[in-house]
């Protein structure tokens, strides 16, 4: 089913409601898709006589060595502990608004999954700790007796008064753009984001703007803030939702390329002018203040001293300085020509012979544009352009320690990098969703003009931190979730209700649907139903509903789903260790199979199967004494042999299974089979999850080439050659379309795969890859797999990947507000049509990306809304939709999109693009459109945002400027630019994961993170400060970690003293250490322990087991840890940032003569 489908039967699509024609129903029907769902479920389950035929089939043959006997195992024994979930879970009050009975620590429905947090029992309700945290008012239901207003408001309000930005904010404002001095944009960022609560504006006054009617229920019914509210601002102030998020971000010019003025005092006088004022060129700047980097605060990542605050902001805000701000009180507003030219200077205009420059630095890079001939190239600053690293702490400070609040419209969310608690108060959390711009351009030409993607990363299951509430789980009961009658999007905070609560006009489609009557309920004078708080579907941003037996494939609800672990025992697995280290692991690893919520052991039912050139299927019922093993041989029309005995559960069937896992490691020690099959496993984990009517997920263990006479046998076509020919290409696509086709079966059963390789050549990875990818499931390689070395990354990655949530049969559908739709889907996943995302599995790890484009005009009052809803099959088996709901800005001011961008978005989009494009186009191809993209991007901002200034400066918007680098690290990654060392098998694996990252891990993935081990505190719990992927920041007498998600480097100096070295390491003299080393020592000293749990807690951050590598200074596998200082230039051609920033600006100047 999808997720549209319709419950009741409603009327036609865009068919006017009778008696309502005064509310307009804007043409719709793209939207919408007719309930045609069910039927496409039907054939998935239609009945396989082949599958339940009792007789053994041909083709197969006991083994001898398993005495057969016993009582058949029910394979639905399971189902009936799908009861208590359906019966327990939280029930809506009828029409009455009064709580819910007390059920929140009662509700045994699925959210105890999610265990996990400790929540324990407590999925519906509040967790005691967080309840003053969360969101307060969503919740009282679940707490009688908590008063219903206060709590929340306040707490949203701290979002509105964010900490003061960062110097380097506030003077980018003022120097930049236009916008920043304009007249309106103004005025919102500064009020609110950046006064102290005192300072705050009331309400009323220069942000009237009433705002959406959506919004006002926040504002209107609360009280005064509670007292314990840190910042005691009037309620109203969230109501105005664009103003916000400008706060959050000024635009801002950074300074690319300015030379470093010779630092000298900081005063006034070096800041930026607002206005954009044309300066004379010829004119010695004025002392820049601190250094270049100094340029503006705001530019300068690598900036020291703070600089005052910018003139012009103290005419927009009302509020005192901030106290982050510094330094000499603003100068007087109006921007006296002067500093203008001193600004530009210092933001890199090169413009001709600067006197004051002289030999003193670096030396003007070549890029100005100005007259004369320009003086010898010389090498740029890194320090004087933007540095991740700045960026990434400025977030930290100035945004790292109030927590993001969703009450508001628009709001750009803290940085991946930055570690920071969410309360839902509306909107769905930036873990859930974050977009490429939070403020989207009204019309497709503005859209158009600025070339910037307009994109949702949306993580349906993310983990949340301890600290944060789950999704409620809300059940209507019989009747379902309340939906459109015409777009069917879910109830909403966004919905509107009307004439006294009887309808409620859909903010998506404008179509007015009567209100049921169990779902009834008055309106307060404001227009909001006096059960607001009691109903996380109106006051939170995400919340899950139960779904109805509608939701279920062939309107049956489903069986609990099943793990089947199918591993390889042809030679090389048994011989590397593989084989038994598998088994063994898996005696214990079934005790953690996901369960839900407090039920006392998993749902899931679990199978085993082995196979090399032939399959063996291993009956484990509880009531053998032994487990019996058949084999298929015939492989070329794969049935599964056995029904009864081969799913079982665990604890039943224990004494089996152990058994089983043991002796399997022995039948196969003396094997000479090389040979493999592939295709014919998933299809025998296909079939089993058939005929036991259940979703489900393989994990299979594979090791090589499956070059066996079997469907989906494969030929090595691996060729390097081809890397810069036009068909390059090819080497990411499957060499056959059988895999494909398998896919989409699995997919139409729920059927996941994720699987293990551990390859010694190659494997076709690209053709291997297609089922996992299509299904929803994950790749894991482990190239030369060596039990001493890569065990522990192994075991780690499989108990991770077994014990995590995940859902099943999983379909998603992203719905949008009049004027945009989503038009693109990247991610690992499977689509039948043009709008659902199919996944036979969903893990928490896994993240779509999906594009929008314009079909109309969209409106700044109104603002755009997404809503992600995801039918999925929990753990246990209860059908539910997790609902996100995100409302965005909408401008007819380009500076306004650029303002309210994030860059770490918009890498993961153009990352994704780019990874896909190379399916189809040339690498360069794709290379070349890529930056082709962010010239346009820039040189837009350049030409309509940024003050007039000279073609020789580059000017970046503040939110983007570390789009060059960023980007600079995509082109040069594996996919796109592969070194010498990088195989085939490599890059597809690598297009494959990045595919399905979150912002988060392409985040690290393509600019690593760097840290000096030797400057950690080794008596605090703090990471040392990060610095730039950059061989001259490496001091030779220090050791370094960096990590990207998929490694962790130890990269340690020649000089390193031989204490450190002791310490670390256990040997006396660099020349001891061993670079084989898989882990660090265990040794009892302080810097041991440092590093160790600095190790440990990264490895905890990410969502695969990290390699770990030591490397040693000048010793061979330098090169290999090279190739991650990103920053530099690369062996396989990657340019420096320095010479890509230099292009990016030649490139953007190109556009813009
Ligand atoms: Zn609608």
């Amino acid at each position: 089913m999808s997720v549209n489908q319709q419950a009741h039967a409603g009327p036609p699509y865009g068919q006017p409601q009778p008696g309502y024609q005064g509310y307009q129903q804007p043409a719709y029907g793209a939207q919408s898709l007719p309930g045609v769902p069910r039927a496409q479920y039907g054939a998935y389950n239609g009945p396989m006589p082949e599958y339940q035929q009792p007789g053994p089939p041909q083709g197969y043959f006991p083994s001898l060595g398993f005495p057969s006997k016993g009582s058949p195992v029910s394979l639905n024994s399971d189902s009936s502990s799908l009861a208590p979930n359906f019966i327990g879970s939280l029930r809506a009050p009828p029409t009455s608004g009064a709580p819910p009975p007390a059920s929140g620590a009662s509700h045994p429905s699925g959210h105890l999954a999610y265990s996990q947090f400790e929540h324990g029992d407590v999925q519906n309700g509040i967790p005691a700790s967080a309840a003053p945290m969360q969101r307060p008012p969503a919740s009282q239901p679940f707490l009688p007796g908590s008063g219903s207003t206060p709590v929340s408001q306040p707490s949203a309000f701290q979002q509105y008064g964010p900490p003061p930005a960062s110097v380097q904010q506030l003077s980018n404002h003022m120097a930049g753009m236009t916008i920043g001095t304009a007249t309106a944009s103004a005025p919102p960022p500064a009020g609110l984001g950046y006064g102290p609560p005192t300072s705050v504006p009331p309400v009323s006054g220069s942000f009237s703007s009433p705002g959406s009617g959506l919004y006002t229920p926040y504002s209107a019914t609360q009280g005064p803030p509670p007292t314990s509210v840190p910042q005691g601002l009037p309620v109203a102030q969230p109501p105005f939702p664009g103003q916000t998020v400008s706060t959050q971000r000024l635009p801002t010019q950074v300074p690319g390329f300015a030379p470093p003025p010779p630092s000298t005092g900081v005063g006034p006088s070096s800041y930026p002018p607002t206005t954009g004022a044309p300066r004379p060129p010829a004119m010695p700047g004025p002392p820049l203040p601190g250094q270049t980097l100094a340029g503006p605060p705001s530019s300068q990542p690598n900036h020291v001293t703070s600089p005052p605050p910018p003139a012009a902001l103290a005419g927009l805000h009302p509020g005192p300085p901030m106290s982050g701000l510094h330094g000499p009180p603003p100068p007087t507003h109006p921007p006296q020509p002067g500093y203008q030219m001193q600004q530009n200077g210092s933001f890199g205009q090169v413009r001709g012979p600067q006197p004051n420059y002289g030999g003193a630095y670096p030396g003007t890079p070549n890029y100005g544009s100005p007259p004369g001939p320009p003086p010898p190239p010389k090498r740029l600053d890194p320090d004087s352009i933007p540095s991740p690293i700045q960026v990434i702490e400025d977030d930290r400070s100035n945004r790292g320690s109030e927590p993001f609040v969703t009450g508001v419209r628009g709001q750009v969310p803290p940085l991946v990098t930055t570690n920071f608690l969410v309360k839902d108060q509306g909107n769905a959390s930036p873990r859930y969703i974050r977009c490429t711009s939070y403020n989207i351009p009204c019309t497709s030409d503005m859209a158009k003009q600025s070339q910037v993607p307009l994109a949702a990363v949306i993580k349906p299951l993310a983990t949340l931190p301890p600290e944060e509430t789950l999704p409620y789980l809300v059940d209507h009961g019989e009747s379902g979730p309340v939906r459109c009658n015409r777009c069917k999007a879910y109830m909403c905070p966004f919905m509107q209700f009307i004439e006294g609560g009887r309808r409620f006009q859909c903010c998506f489609c404008s179509c007015v649907t009567e209100v049921p009557p169990h779902y009834f309920q008055h309106l307060d004078h404001t227009g909001k139903r006096v059960d607001f708080y009691d109903r996380p579907e109106l006051s939170l941003g995400s919340y899950e509903f139960l779904a109805t037996v509608e939701y279920c494939k062939n309107n049956k609800f489903p069986s609990p789903p099943a793990f089947i672990f199918m591993i390889d025992v042809s030679y090389n697995a048994v011989k590397s260790g593989l084989v038994r280290l598998i088994c063994e692991e898996l005696k214990s690893l079934l005790d953690y199979l996901p369960r839900e919520g407090n039920m006392e052991e998993s749902a899931i039912r679990v199978g085993f199967v082995t196979y090399n050139k032939v399959l063996h299927f291993y009956n484990v019922k509880s009531s053998l004494a032994q487990p019996q093993m058949m084999v298929v041989s015939d492989v070329a029309d794969m049935f599964v042999p056995l029904l009864d005995g081969f799913l079982v559960n665990v604890n039943e069937s224990r004494t089996v299974i152990t058994s089983l896992l043991d002796q399997i490691p022995e039948m196969f020690a003396d094997t000479r089979e090389t040979e493999t099959v592939f295709a014919p496993v998933i299809q025998a984990g296909l079939e089993a999850l058939k005929a036991a009517e259940c979703a489900g997920k393989l994990f299979i263990f594979h090791t090589s080439l499956p070059i066996a006479e079997a469907p989906g046998k494969l030929k090595n076509r691996d060729d390097r050659k081809l890397i810069n020919t036009d068909k390059e290409k090819t080497l990411f696509q499957p060499q056959t379309s059988f895999y494909n086709n398998l896919a989409k079966d699995c997919v139409a059963q729920g059927c996941c795969v994720d699987l293990f390789l551990f390859p010694n050549q190659y494997l076709d990875v690209a053709t291997l890859g297609v089922v996992p990818y299509q299904t929803g499931g994950s790749i894991y390689k482990y190239a030369y797999f060596q039990l001493e070395t890569d065990q522990d990354r192994f075991l780690n990655d499989l108990r991770r990947d077994v014990q995590k949530e995940v859902g099943f049969d999983a379909v998603m559908r992203v719905r949008t507000s009049t004027g945009i739709r989503a038009t693109d889907f990247f991610g690992a996943f499977y689509m039948s049509n043009t709008t659902d995302v199919e996944m036979a599995g969903l893990d928490c790890d896994k993240t779509i990306t999906v594009e929008f484009k314009h079909d109309d005009k969209l409106s700044e009052d109104s603002g755009a809304l997404l809503q992600c809803a995801l039918l999925y099959t929990s753990c246990a088996g209860q059908r539910r939709l997790r609902i996100h709901n995100l409302s965005l800005n909408c401008c007819t001011q380009l500076a306004d999109l650029y303002r309210n961008c994030e860059t770490d978005t918009l890498i993961n989009y153009l990352a994704k693009y780019a990874y896909r494009g190379v399916l189809s186009s040339p690498v360069k191809t794709v290379r070349d459109a890529l930056i082709n993209q962010c010239a346009q991007i820039l040189a837009c901002y350049r030409k309509n945002c940024a003050s007039p200034s000279s073609a020789g400066q580059l000017i970046l918007p503040e939110c983007m400027k570390l789009l060059p680098v960023y980007l600079n690290c995509v082109l040069k990654s594996d996919v796109l630019q592969p070194g010498p060392e990088v195989t085939t098998d490599d890059r597809a694996y690598i297009r494959q994961l990045v595919t399905s990252m979150d912002v988060a891990e392409t985040n690290v993935f393509f600019y690593p993170r760097l840290l000096p081990l030797t400057k950690a505190d080794v008596d605090s719990d703090s990471l040392p400060a990060a610095i730039r992927n950059s061989e001259e920041r490496l001091s030779k007498g220090d050791i370094y970690l960096l990590e990207n998600g998929l490694n962790i480097f130890v990269w340690v100096g020649v000089s390193v003293q031989q204490g450190l070295i002791q310490n670390l390491f256990g040997v006396s003299s660099f020349g001891q250490i061993s670079n084989t080393l898989s882990a660090l020592p265990v040794l009892e000293n302080p810097f041991s322990k440092k590093v160790r749990s600095i190790v440990d807690m990264l490895q905890g951050q990410r969502s695969r087991y990290m390699k770990l590598i030591i490397v040693k200074q000048e010793d061979k596998l330098e090169m290999l840890f090279k190739h991650f200082l990103v920053e530099d230039k690369s062996l396989s051609g990657g340019a420096s940032y320095v010479d890509f920033l230099c292009h990016m600006h030649k490139e953007i100047r190109q556009l813009l003569s």
